[in-house]
């Protein structure tokens, strides 16, 4: 495992510049998503509540510009897909297997910063016509995630995860999204 890096400074406030307004389109979809929330579609899960992620990284790596999306685990273990974010319903679903003990908190906030990068830039068109969604814009950014590098390792050593899950809550404390939200503080 490699050290967390701190967010470069520079980067940063590039992206937060870039932040302030989010897309009419975006807000729109928030409202529809929003409508369409049903009682199957919680983001609490056992293990982890993925309504905490989005809103910490909101804070330190989006500066609240986010609309809140419909934030969902999986209804069913995917085996390799980590997460979806279908943008123009502004809908995040994160695999439910990620929802296990044995998962580091980081790998679970990297996989939903992707996501919510995904909400952020929306798609693009590709020079063929094509939708692109992993531009080099959005890979720079990705990047910026101060534990990128470890999650990276992590997912390279440990996905997917094999065996029974361990479906029960981690102690909370010293956990990192508290070092996340001293980001923000600091
Ligand atoms: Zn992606």
């Amino acid at each position: 495992m490699s050290p967390v890096r701190p967010i470069p400074d520079p980067f940063q406030f590039e992206l937060f510049g870039l932040i302030a307004e989010p897309k009419p389109e975006v807000v729109e979809a928030q409202k529809n998503g929003q409508r369409r929330r049903g009682p199957r579609h919680q983001p609490k899960g056992e293990v982890y509540d993925l309504q905490v992620f989005f809103d910490v990284i909101n804070q330190v790596m989006f500066k609240g510009g986010l609309p809140q999306p419909v934030i969902r685990w999986s209804r069913n273990r995917w085996r390799y897909t980590l997460g979806l974010c279908e943008v123009e319903r502004c809908v995040v679903t994160l695999n439910d297997a990620l929802d296990d003990a044995r998962v580091p908190e980081m790998v679970v906030a990297g996989v939903m910063h992707h996501e919510m990068l995904h909400l952020y830039f929306g798609v693009s068109e590709g020079p063929n016509g094509g939708r692109r969604y992993h531009t080099p814009e959005f890979r720079a950014a990705e990047k910026m995630f101060p534990a990128y590098t470890s999650v990276e390792e992590w997912l390279r050593d440990n996905w997917p995860m094999r065996g029974r899950p361990a479906k029960k809550p981690r102690p909370s404390s010293g956990g990192f999204l508290q070092y996340l939200s001293m980001m923000h503080a600091g």
